[in-house]
C-alpha cells in the first residue's frame, strides 16, 4: 500500500516536473534566465577561463516506465536507511533525485499542510534548485545535494533530536541541505580569489561560495513565491536562518564550530528547548551531512571519494592550463585519491563525527557510521601505501605532518 502511494506520489511529481519543464513556462523561463545572469551556470558559458570546459549535452528527457517508478517508490519506503543508494535512486528518477526526495520528505513530515505551501510553487522552486546545480561537476551536483538531504533526514530522526524539533526546524534543515551548494562552479574559493572572480570581490573573499549558495537560494525562493503567503517577518526569518545554516558549511570555519560543539558537550549545557541551541545543532547536523561520505558503506563512499578528487584534478588542470599555481590537493600527479581521503578523514570528518557520536549518546546510527569511517580509513591507508601511483608517494616520508588546523584549511572545498 505504501509503495503504491509512493508510486502515485512520484508519478505526480514527475508529471509536474515535465509540465514545468516543457510547457507554458517559456516566458517565465526566459525571464528567469535574464534575472539570474549572475549565476555561475551562465558565467561558465560566458567566461574566457571556463569556456570550452562545459560539455554541452542536449537535454534529453526520457519518460520513465512503470518499473522504474515502482523501484524508486520502493526505495523511498526505505529512505531512512543509512545504506540508501542515492546513485541508483537518481537513475531510477531520471536525474530528478533531489526534487523527488524533497517532495517525499515534505509529505512525510506534513510540511506542505503545516505551512500551507502551494504545490506548484514548491515544484517550481525545487525544480529551479535542482536545475541550478551543475550536472557536469563530478561532485558538487544535484546528486550530492540529494545525498546530503537524505543524510540530514537520518540525523533529524535521531532519537535525541526527533522529539524536540519544530516543523520550522525540519523545514529549515531539509531546505538548507537541498540548496547548500546550489550553482557551485566546481572550483574552490582560493581559485575564485586568484582569478579575481566578481563574486570574490562582492563577498570580500570570505565564504564566497557559501554566500553565493545562500543568496541564490533566497533569489529562487522569492522568484517562485513559495513563501509569499507567509507574514513578511516570518519569511525574512526563514531566509536569515537558511543563510546561517548554509554559511556553517564553510570548511574554513570547521574549528570554530567544532570547539563550540565540544565545549557544549563537555559542559552538558545544550538545552534543545531553546530555539538557538536547536539552530546550532542543525548547523552541526548539516556540516556532518555535508562531509558524511566516509561514513557510508565502502561502495558508496569510494564513488564519492573518486568524484571529489576528479573535481579537484579538473581545477588543477585548469590552473596548469592558465599558468596559475596548482592548488593543494589538485595535482593529479602528486595528490592521490587515497592520500587525499586519509587526510580528509583524519583532519575533518573523524573529529566532527566523534563529537556527533557523543551528542547522540551514542545512537545506533552513530555507531554504524563510525564503524564505516574506521573501516574506510583503514582501507584508504592500505591503498595509500600498497599502491602508490606517483613518485612522491614512493619516497620515504620524512617531513613532519603540519598542525591539524593547517591541514584542515587544505580542505576548503
Ligand atoms: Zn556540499
Amino acid at each position: 500500500m505504501e509503495i503504491l502511494q509512493n508510486r502515485r506520489w512520484i508519478c505526480l511529481t514527475l508529471t509536474l516536473i515535465l509540465k514545468l519543464n516543457c510547457s507554458g513556462e517559456v516566458e517565465s523561463c526566459t525571464r528567469r534566465k535574464v534575472k539570474r545572469l549572475l549565476s555561475f551556470q551562465r558565467y561558465c558559458h560566458a567566461s574566457r577561463l571556463l569556456r570550452g570546459l562545459v560539455p554541452h549535452t542536449p537535454g534529453s528527457l526520457h519518460l520513465l516506465d512503470d518499473d522504474y517508478l515502482g523501484q524508486a517508490g520502493h526505495m523511498l519506503s526505505k529512505v531512512s536507511a543509512w545504506n540508501f543508494d542515492i546513485f541508483l535512486f537518481d537513475r531510477l528518477t531520471n536525474g530528478n533525485s533531489l526534487v523527488t526526495l524533497m517532495c517525499h520528505l515534505f509529505n512525510v513530515y506534513g510540511l506542505i499542510h503545516h505551512f500551507q505551501l502551494d504545490m506548484v510553487k514548491l515544484h517550481r522552486f525545487l525544480g529551479m534548485v535542482q536545475e541550478d546545480y551543475h550536472s557536469q561537476n563530478p561532485y558538487h551536483n544535484a546528486v550530492h545535494a540529494a545525498d546530503v538531504t537524505q543524510a540530514m533526514y537520518c540525523y533529524l530522526k535521531e532519537p535525541k533530536l526527533a522529539g524536540q524539533l519544530s516543523p520550522l526546524d525540519v523545514f529549515l534543515g531539509l531546505m538548507a541541505a537541498a540548496a547548500h551548494d546550489v550553482d557551485h562552479p566546481g572550483v574552490n574559493q582560493p581559485f575564485l580569489i586568484k582569478t579575481r572572480h566578481h563574486l570574490a570581490s562582492l563577498y570580500q573573499n570570505t565564504s564566497v561560495l557559501e554566500s553565493h549558495h545562500w543568496r541564490s537560494t533566497v533569489g529562487m525562493l522569492r522568484e517562485s513565491g513559495l513563501l509569499s503567503h507567509l507574514p513578511a517577518d516570518m519569511s525574512q526569518d526563514i531566509e536569515q536562518q537558511l543563510g546561517s545554516l548554509i554559511l556553517a558549511t564553510d570548511i574554513s570555519r570547521q574549528n570554530e564550530f567544532l570547539l563550540t560543539f565540544r565545549e557544549h558537550l563537555d559542559n552538558q549545557d545544550l538545552d534543545l528547548q531553546l530555539a538557538s541551541h536547536r539552530h546550532f545543532i542543525l548547523q552541526i547536523a548539516l556540516k556532518c551531512a555535508d562531509v558524511c561520505n566516509p561514513c557510508r558503506v565502502w561502495e558508496l563512499s569510494r564513488q564519492w571519494s573518486e568524484r571529489v578528487c576528479e573535481e579537484f584534478y579538473r581545477q588543477g588542470d585548469l590552473e596548469k592550463k592558465f599558468d596559475l599555481e596548482i592548488s593543494p590537493l589538485c595535482n593529479q600527479q602528486a595528490d592521490t585519491v587515497p592520500a587525499i581521503q586519509t587526510g580528509f578523514i583524519s583532519y575533518i570528518v573523524e573529529p566532527l563525527f566523534e563529537e556527533w557520536q557523543r551528542f547522540t549518546e551514542p545512537s545506533l546510527l552513530s555507531q554504524t557510521m563510525m564503524g564505516h569511517l574506521h573501516k574506510n580509513k583503514a582501507r584508504w591507508s592500505r591503498l595509500r601505501f600498497t599502491h602508490p601511483t606517483s613518485e612522491s608517494q614512493m619516497q620515504p616520508h620524512v617531513e613532519e605532518d603540519p598542525e591539524p588546523e593547517e591541514q584542515s584549511l587544505l580542505f576548503t572545498v
